[in-house]
C-alpha cells in the first residue's frame, strides 16, 4: 500500500543568522558561515545522520 502514497518534497531556503558551535559545514563538507544563503530539501540525503543511517 505504501507505494501508492503520493511523494511529498519539502524545500526551504534562507540565510544563516547564527551557527551553533557544533555546526561548521554543510552536508557536503563545505564550510558555512553567517550570512550564507542555504537551501534544504527533504529529498537530498546526507548519508551520515541518524535519519539517513537508521530510518531509511
Ligand atoms: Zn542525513
Amino acid at each position: 500500500m505504501a507505494e501508492h502514497l503520493p511523494r511529498v518534497e519539502i524545500t526551504a531556503m534562507g540565510t544563516i543568522h547564527e551557527l551553533a558551535d557544533t555546526t561548521t559545514c554543510d552536508a557536503l563538507g563545505r564550510p558555512l558561515s553567517a550570512d550564507d544563503t542555504v537551501m534544504w530539501a527533504s529529498s537530498i540525503a546526507c548519508g551520515r545522520c541518524h535519519y539517513c543511517q537508521d530510518l531509511r
